[in-house]
């Protein structure tokens, strides 16, 4: 019996709850995890807003934790390793986008770490707010001895949601990068830029992020609820990293691209109201396009990129039974800029 944090209906919250790991297969990992990041994934599976909840849920995506034991035929990691484990326990292995490391785009459907469904049991996949976790070890990335590991914890989905796209579209030295909102994604997102060398700006609603982006290394701020710095941003960027994760409106964005400027959205899956105008996209070739965390190979590269940079998420530690309170303050945004829970708070509680 493992101790977990589950959601047992839309409305329940979360509470104490117990559920099963299985026992080692010959290519898993078992992990005893210490961290566990807080992503707003989670509140949307615990309450249920995109529909297909498969309650008792058991949150979590941003997993760190050591290895307790290895499967008779796991090489790559060993007893005691610090491991983490982020958005997908598995895929087909067999499609193309599998044999790219492009795991998270896997033809024949990845496997969530929590609400999906085990490829080989049929059995539901149950999240990071638990005392351990098992894993097939293609799953498993290292996390390097330079991270503070509770800090690392939210590189696993804030971390390469935007590090991918950013390396994707090639963002080098001198780019004007954009970054959309500063929330969990956005802090991240302009810690990345600038490392990348980019000229980083942060567009924002807030006056009162003006100091904290300067802090995480933004080099400017627009006010995007000010049509004249809007306007005067015409034309400048190359690059726009969209972490809002509500609805709002691109046009004024879009025409802020240069002509092949690309923009895309990274924290947001409904449809995009008021609607795009086609000709904002036409007359400059510009391009509108959207990007899902990262495969296995390029999280272990952005993890290694982060220790080499010393790049970490800005967190605040949690009680796990401050769950609920937590995910009432991140509705709010009132967060700077994770919630990692500290898994001995789990452990300490009765069985
Ligand atoms: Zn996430
Ligand atoms: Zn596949």
């Amino acid at each position: 019996m493992v101790k977990a944090y589950a959601a047992k209906s839309e409305t329940s919250g979360l509470a104490q709850h117990t559920i099963e790991r299985r026992a080692l297969r010959p290519d898993d990992v078992a992990i005893e995890i210490d961290y566990c990041g807080v992503c707003h994934t989670d509140i949307h599976y615990a309450e249920n807003d995109w529909g297909g909840t498969i309650y008792p849920v058991v949150p979590g995506h941003e997993i760190i934790g050591r290895v307790t034991a290895v499967g008779e035929k796991v090489s790559g990691h060993q007893v005691g390793d610090v491991v983490g484990v982020g958005c997908l326990v598995d895929s087909c292995r067999q499609c193309s986008a599998c044999d790219e490391g492009l795991e998270q785009y896997c033809l024949n459907g990845m496997v969530p770490t929590y609400n999906g469904e085990d490829r080989h049991d049929g059995s539901v996949t149950y999240g990071g707010y638990s005392e351990n976790i098992v894993v097939s070890d293609r799953f498993v990335v290292k996390i390097p001895a330079a991270l503070d590991p509770a800090k690392a914890a939210p590189l696993l989905c804030a971390g390469i949601t935007t590090y991918s796209p950013l390396r994707h579209y090639g963002i080098k030295k001198g780019d004007k990068v954009g970054v959309i909102g500063m929330g969990g994604l956005g802090h991240m997102g302009v810690k990345f830029a600038k490392a990348l060398g980019a000229e980083v700006t942060l567009f924002t609603r807030s006056e009162e992020k003006v100091k904290e982006a300067k802090k995480q290394g933004a080099d400017n701020v627009i006010i995007s609820t000010d049509p004249k710095q809007m306007e005067a941003a015409t034309q400048v960027f190359d690059f726009l990293l969209d972490t809002i994760p509500v609805q709002h409106d691109l046009n004024p964005y879009l025409n802020c691209l240069k002509y092949d400027g690309t923009h895309i959205i990274v924290g947001l899956l409904e449809p995009v109201e008021p609607a795009v105008e086609a000709g904002a996209l036409v007359l400059k070739r510009r391009v509108l396009a959207g990007s899902l965390i990262g495969g296995l190979p390029e999280t272990q590269e952005m993890l290694d990129f982060c220790a080499e940079h010393e790049i970490d998420c800005d967190v605040e530690m949690l009680d796990i039974k401050n769950i609920n309170q937590a995910y009432q303050r991140m509705k709010k945004g009132d967060v700077k800029y994770r919630f990692v829970i500290d898994m001995k708070s789990l452990k300490q509680t009765a069985a």
